[in-house]
């Protein structure tokens, strides 16, 4: 039976299909384990997945972006690709841990071609659990066999002249690669750069109404408000799955303000890789009676 077409309101920026939370890396700075590391996520047929996804009506220039955890570790990571509706484009968020020939030969790179100012593989470097010289020789298979893949690294403050480095490295070899600043604690500073002072990494809680861009879907396929939410097992507000789900873009009541996950506060770039852009937005922040 094929669900009720559901369109993306006009504001949203994102969409994260989180394909599951489990990953095969385990870098110290993931912000995805602030709560449970211990890889056992709920997961879902692929079936489940394209049925669910295919469902969306976004525009051009609004990609489902695939992910997790390491999306590549879902059973049915290629036909999820390959059965993804054509008029929807789709992003890839991996750490590149996966067989690049098989991923080759599996996907036509065409499938993942679409106009933006950042390459559709977007592939994490993480210098604790891969080698430059790998990660480097892997993006080179894929841009030889037609993807477009760039590279990303977090500055850690502990691995941040050496992912510098790891950028001139790519650089030479033509890949574009870009880099993100840390998030989170380090030795008992909040580093990062975050809209609204006190949301992050406070011991107190503050009610609001927040409001997001962006539409977070669970390894099941449950919606969540945001990031917080889905790491640290909040109540979902829907599931693609359900025949009558639809996407409301309203300010939902919070009492978590003060606990929010850096991914949904920071500053950062928006799909046109405009600066400046938060994923939420909140108003009426109050002290819990
Ligand atoms: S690769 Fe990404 S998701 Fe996996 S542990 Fe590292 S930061 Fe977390
Ligand atoms: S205030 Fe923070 S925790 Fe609450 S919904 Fe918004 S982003 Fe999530």
């Amino acid at each position: 039976m094929s669900l009720k077409k559901i369109y993306l309101p006009g504001r949203f920026n994102y969409i994260a299909c989180f394909l599951t939370l489990n990953c095969n890396f385990n870098c110290d700075y993931c912000i995805n384990w602030l709560e449970k590391r211990d890889n056992k996520w709920p997961q879902i047929s692929g079936q489940d997945w394209t049925h669910a996804l295919n469902r969306l009506v976004s525009r051009r220039d609004l990609p489902i972006t695939l992910q997790g955890g390491e999306p590549s570790l879902h059973p049915d990571f290629f036909s999820i690709i390959n059965n993804i509706e054509t008029q929807l484009n789709i992003d890839i968020l991996t750490n590149l841990s996966f067989d690049v020939e098989k991923f080759a030969k599996e996907v036509n790179p065409s499938r993942l071609k679409r106009e933006a100012p950042y390459s559709s593989i977007r592939a994490s470097y993480h210098s604790t659990q891969m080698s430059a010289d790998i990660f480097i020789k892997k993006i080179l298979y894929l841009q030889k066999a037609g993807f477009s893949v760039g590279g990303y690294g977090v500055l850690h403050p502990l691995t941040k002249d050496h992912v510098l480095e790891t950028k001139e490295k790519c650089e030479q070899f033509g890949i574009d690669f870009r880099v993100k600043d840390f998030l989170g604690q380090h030795e008992g500073e909040l580093k990062g750069l975050y809209k609204f002072e006190g949301s992050v990494g406070s011991t107190t809680r503050l009610k609001c109404k927040c409001r997001t861009t962006e539409l977070i879907i669970g390894p099941d396929c449950k919606v969540y408000r945001c990031h917080h939410d889905l790491y640290k097992g909040f109540p979902h507000i829907g599931n693609l799955l359900e025949p009558e789900f639809d996407i409301e873009d309203i300010f939902r009541d919070c009492d978590q303000y003060g606990d929010c996950n850096p991914c949904d506060l920071k500053i950062k770039t928006n799909r046109f890789q405009k600066f400046g852009h938060c994923s939420v937005d909140i108003k009426d922040i109050v002290k819990a009676n």
